[in-house]
């Protein structure tokens, strides 16, 4: 708007959402800074302009693009070494459609390789830094997506949520962070993780800005067959209750939640209270298995999305091997991250033949429960209100070493994952030093639209 209304030249805005990227070049954001690509087209927008041509709804607007979306500016590697030197043939769609409304990618951003974790930790090109506290992590997998925007580098950046990925890091730095209803955007284009549980998103510093983007890219594509016929319209404001019922988790309500993460949850919930809101706890016992049993599913997704990578298609080729089978086995063994590795092994274990009924199966059925669960939950309320995660920020090399303790992070994301429903973190305050800390709010399938606005009434 600033642009097209000539307050500010495209390349105005552009080149100085470039410079800030290079002040804060300490933090490791970006794995790509887009300059000479990103320069032309704002030059481009500000002639037409000039002109008295029509522009979008983006036009001029600098954002962040997470490493594992494919456009062929910049090598797409989802800070993997396997995928280094790929550039990508095709253009994401959700990267198309912003592009079409005049949106700038000025570079892209760091995360852990293919999405694998909590913290940025397993990128091969080494962590992001929390933008609050520089000696803590700043979440993952989307984090340098996250810090671009909390540090206001740019207006928004692009995200991916399997289990938390981009609501996690909203949260740890302070920022709105979405991830929307399974389906709701399509993934053509995007860097496979689990393709159950996949759901690309957005992180910006206000609900009227995700609203705005969530408009532009959700929608049926051809192209990605689990995209949901359109149902997101940014205009047509769904006559939302002055009063409704919000419901408490309260197997999330529990020691093993930090104090300042419980506060900061009750703070809320009074706010709720005095704006006339219904507040009722709500049972929800399947939650339990949710992590067991996404870390049997997304591991099994993760083996065979991972076997197209075998050093003869994309990016990186070992070059010590002897024979093919060879080839295969050193490409994969030097190009994947111990966390990588890990999951792959999981995931053919769970799948194996005299495992799979013991553990996928299992799983599989657990997931159902989480389903019904939620469907449960909101046939007693509007909206859930809940933690992101059990502690804020960690400090960066405290988790890594030990798999099962960064997994434990992830146990009030990754149901919503499993079940496919929408939940939008809100930014809740910070501690007493200074740490960033966030809410969930969780709504029924498809409910997006109402819960972005819902988000206002806890600014
Ligand atoms: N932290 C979770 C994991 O490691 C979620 C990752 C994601 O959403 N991409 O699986």
């Amino acid at each position: 708007m600033k642009v097209a209304n000539k307050k500010v030249t495209a390349e105005r805005l552009v080149r100085d959402a470039l410079e800030k990227a290079k002040y804060f070049s300490d933090y490791h954001i970006f794995t790509f800074l887009n300059e000479e690509v990103a320069i032309k087209k704002a030059k481009e927008i500000d002639k037409r302009i000039a002109k008295g041509e029509k522009v979008g709804k983006l036009a001029g607007v600098p954002y962040a693009l997470k490493d594992n979306f494919l456009s062929p500016e910049g090598e797409t590697t989802a800070s993997a070494h396997i995928l280094e030197g790929f550039t990508a043939p095709v253009t994401a769609t959700a990267v198309a459609k912003l592009e079409a409304e005049g949106a700038i990618m000025i570079g892209r951003t760091n995360l852990d390789a293919f999405a694998h974790g909590s913290t940025t930790e397993n990128s091969y090109f080494g962590p992001t830094l929390n933008s609050h506290d520089k000696t803590r992590v700043a979440g993952g997998s989307s984090g340098g997506s996250a810090v671009a925007v909390a540090l206001d580098i740019v207006e928004f950046a692009t995200g991916t949520d399997t289990g938390g990925s981009i609501r996690q890091p909203a949260s740890f730095n302070g920022v709105y962070g979405l991830k929307p209803t399974f389906g709701t955007v399509s993934r053509y284009g995007v860097v496979a993780m689990a393709s159950s549980t996949d759901c690309i998103g957005f992180f910006t510093k206000t609900p009227d800005d995700m609203n705005l983007l969530m408009s532009i890219a959700a929608g049926q594509d051809p192209k990605d067959m689990t995209t949901l016929p359109d149902y997101y319209d940014e205009s047509e404001t769904k006559s939302q209750k002055d009063s409704l019922r919000i419901g408490v988790i309260k197997e999330f309500d529990n020691d093993s939640v930090s104090p300042e993460i419980r506060e900061a949850l009750k703070k809320k919930v009074e706010l709720l209270k005095a704006k006339g809101h219904e507040i009722v706890e709500v049972k929800m016992p399947s939650l339990k298995y949710a992590l067991a049993a996404y870390y049997i599913i997304v591991p099994a997704e993760v083996a065979s999305n991972l076997s197209r990578h075998d050093g003869v298609r994309y990016g990186f080729r070992s070059d010590k091997s002897a024979d093919l089978k060879n080839l295969y086995e050193n490409t994969r063994n030097e190009g994947f991250m111990p966390e990588n590795k890990r999951r792959i092994m999981i995931g053919n274990f769970v799948l194996s033949s005299g495992f799979y009924d013991a553990y996928f199966l299992k799983a599989a059925k657990a997931r159902t429960l989480i389903v019904k669960e939620y469907e449960k939950a909101f046939s007693k309320c509007d909206f859930l209100l809940a933690p992101v995660t059990p502690n804020p920020a960690f400090k960066l090399g405290e988790k890594i070493g030990d798999p099962v303790a960064m997994y434990l992070e992830d146990m009030m994301t990754v149901s919503l994952n499993l079940a496919g429903v929408p939940g939008l973190t809100i930014p809740a305050g910070e501690t007493k030093e200074g740490i960033a800390l966030g809410l969930q709010l969780i709504g029924p399938r498809q409910s997006d639209k109402n819960l972005i606005q819902f988000a206002k009434e806890l600014a």
